[in-house]
């Protein structure tokens, strides 16, 4: 018999905050109704500023993040077609083989799990690609398996420096709503991300932002797809409307959900998750563990991966913490799996979460045999959490 409440640290689902979770608690509603588009209009409207796009379109397919992947493939490309990507965790795994399971030509960077995307190399790639042979660029901005965030700027500058006219296509589902995403800015033309992470809701829609560029390769591209359609979605869209049954009740948790970041400012959504992930990051460090990321500059403001020493399996970490304190973390994915445990830190989260989940990790990493001392990692933490209240913004600025 579990009491209390339940901690979820993973890196989505993430925590439902109470309002939008009562939000949600309606009864179902006429998706054909005359006023439904006083909801949908708005919610895609709203979702452009997640995004950071004014010239793109948005949409929602009752799915998952993977389902949008699929969308944005089977939409603007056609079998055969060459594209680049980079593998360097679980998930910029599945999407390569995603890519290969519908037909594509992909050229593989492999670079090590804990490394981001190697932009010299994609550079040269793109460089040597003389003939614009390459259709599409891949980049997973957050790689959820080893808490890596990578400079999608970057491969657009490389992309830029070359002429290439490449698709740029970025995996957001990690990081939008919580990390700095700018679809316009960087120049994207298709964006993924899914509702059960930043958005802080139920999995179930798959949301994906189109540049007008994707928009007309989408035209000429020839890969099959039915229930993916852009067209038949983005007619009916206009209106407010759906080629079929939306999750309406997750659209009405989207509407409570898109309000609160507006109310927070998404700017503060994002310098919030930096200084939370902050305060992990010196928890980690104050126990003497190292994390997957190999350089500061590729820690992700929403996963932490952490390494357990070689005599300990992560898996009983993670076992301990769920059984002993009801508490959930991430566990290591494929090969990291028993090396790794993850502290999810997206979504609807304080300081005071945080701290629980370092005190938790604490107690489960020392009864599996790890060698640390006991609150270490969580006044590690809470000195940064104090000076960083007392300082604001300044402090964590003047850290970096
Ligand atoms: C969670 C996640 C996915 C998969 O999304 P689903 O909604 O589970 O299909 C893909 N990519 C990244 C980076 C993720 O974190």
């Amino acid at each position: 018999m579990k009491t209390g409440q339940t901690s979820l640290f993973i890196p989505g689902p993430t925590n439902v905050p109470e309002t939008v979770r009562q939000a949600m608690n309606v009864p179902m509603q006429d998706m054909r109704a005359p006023d439904f588009g006083d909801l949908t209009l708005g919610l895609f409207r709203d979702l452009k500023e997640v995004f950071r796009t004014e010239t793109g379109e948005v949409m929602l397919f009752p799915g998952s993040g993977t389902g949008a992947w699929e969308a944005a493939i089977t939409n603007t490309l056609s079998p055969g077609d060459k594209v680049l990507m980079s593998r360097f965790g679980q998930f910029s795994t599945l999407w390569v083989e995603m890519a290969e399971r519908l037909g594509l030509d992909v050229e593989v960077i492999d670079v090590p799990w804990g490394a981001g995307v190697p932009v010299t190399e994609v550079a040269r790639r793109l460089e040597a690609d003389k003939h614009d042979e390459i259709k599409a660029v891949f980049v997973t901005h957050n790689e959820t398996a080893t808490g890596v965030t990578s400079d999608v700027a970057a491969v657009r500058r490389a992309m830029d420096g070359c002429f290439h006219d490449a698709l740029l296509f970025v995996d957001g589902v990690s990081s939008i709503g919580s990390i700095d995403f700018r679809m316009d800015e960087w120049g994207v033309d298709l964006a993924v991300t899914g509702s059960q992470k930043g958005l802080m809701l139920p999995a179930g829609l798959g949301i994906l932002a189109v540049s007008q560029k994707a928009l007309e390769a989408s035209t000429r591209a020839t890969m099959r797809r039915a229930y993916f359609e852009f067209g038949d979605m983005l007619t009916l869209n206009a209106d407010g409307y759906f080629p079929y049954t939306p999750p309406t009740p997750l659209l009405i948790g989207l509407r409570a959900s898109l309000d609160r970041i507006a109310e927070e400012g998404l700017d503060n959504v994002i310098a919030r998750h930096h200084r939370l992930a902050e305060g992990v990051r010196r928890g980690v460090a104050a126990w003497g563990l190292d994390l997957v990321a190999e350089h500061h500059s590729l820690y992700s403001d929403t996963v932490s991966a952490i390494r357990v020493p070689d005599h300990v399996d992560a898996r009983e970490v993670l076992r301990i913490a769920y059984e002993e304190y009801n508490t959930s973390f991430g566990s290591g994915l494929a090969r990291l799996a028993g090396k790794v445990f993850r502290i999810g830190h997206l979504g609807d989260l304080n300081e005071a979460m945080c701290l629980t989940a370092l005190s938790v990790a604490e107690m489960s990493l020392v009864r599996a045999g790890v060698h640390l001392p006991m609150g270490s990692g969580v006044g590690a933490a809470q000195s940064w959490y104090a000076g960083a209240a007392e300082q604001g913004a300044r402090l964590y600025v003047a850290a970096e």
